[in-house]
């Protein structure tokens, strides 16, 4: 018997604006609840609980309804099979962060998993979340934190721990691109922290490919996790110096912004 319920925030089509899969349709399913406050959080408003979840109705015309929250296992279905009228590449969980409310997604998965293949994106700082329902994850899109950037403190373990249980998954399943790793990189990001980001994605897999994404300097209204200072991007001759640092380290080191706001998507 399915018991679970979830608090999303919204489901829509729209294109994927960040890391190697930048472009893709996907269909997005964004749930509440985040563990984190990143200084440069762009969904604050996902970060609670809501009320009410805005479901897209015809793919691509922001023609939104309103359910009420929690939602459970059919809402979910339903919305996402009425949007998956043409082909999309992928269905993106998203937040906030997913994996709080691992549960439902254990339960909701296998459902949106025979439509679709599964794209998750997390700060990957709940392992033990991602132990319990990896096995209905196609590709993983792990944020590494870095507290330069967040203003937040390190969670390089809880990091390390995900990737291990994101190899070995990878590993039984020979897919190349399953997990790659994003990093938010800023004007105050450091030389010695972004060194132990690379070394600690090389000992797990060198060939794990990682996108530096210079931050977008966008104040979001409103935000109350925000600080006074908003991050700034980093000067252009620092990000080559610094994806020079990576490739010492580790096969693929990309540097792709945030599209999906130079694109004015959602
Ligand atoms: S982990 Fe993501 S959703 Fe949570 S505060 Fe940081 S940027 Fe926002």
């Amino acid at each position: 018997m399915r018991t679970n319920k979830a608090y999303v925030h919204e489901i829509f089509s729209g294109i994927q604006g960040e890391g190697p899969l930048v472009g893709a349709r996907q269909i997005f399913v964004r749930l509440c609840e985040c563990n984190l406050a990143c200084r440069f959080c762009d969904t604050p408003a996902s970060r609670n609980r809501a009320a009410t979840c805005r479901v897209e109705r015809t793919p691509g015309k922001r023609d939104f309804e309103e359910i009420r929250n929690p939602v459970d296992v059919p809402q979910v279905v339903e919305a996402v099979a009425k949007l998956n009228r043409f082909l999309h590449h992928s269905l993106s969980l998203t937040g906030g962060e997913p994996l709080m409310q691992a549960d439902f997604l254990g339960e909701v998965l296998p459902f949106l998993r025979v439509r679709l293949p599964i794209y998750l994106e997390t700060n990957g700082t709940l392992p033990e979340a991602l132990e319990r329902i990896k096995d209905n994850i196609d590709i993983i899109a792990m944020d590494l934190k870095l507290p330069s950037a967040t203003g937040d403190a390190d969670h390089f373990s809880a990091h390390k721990e995900f990737l291990l249980i994101a190899a070995q998954r990878k590993k039984g399943r020979g897919e190349a691109d399953a997990v790659f790793v994003k990093m938010v990189i800023t004007a105050d990001t450091s030389e010695e922290e972004l060194v132990r980001a690379f070394s600690l994605v090389a000992e797990v897999d060198p060939n794990t490919e990682v996108i530096l994404q210079p931050v977008s300097e966008v104040i979001t209204p409103g935000d109350s996790a925000s600080s006074s200072r908003p991050p700034r991007a980093p000067d252009p001759l620092q990000v080559l110096q610094w994806q020079q640092m990576g490739l010492k380290r580790l096969a693929y080191v990309r540097v792709i912004p945030q599209m999906h706001r130079l694109m004015g998507q959602l």
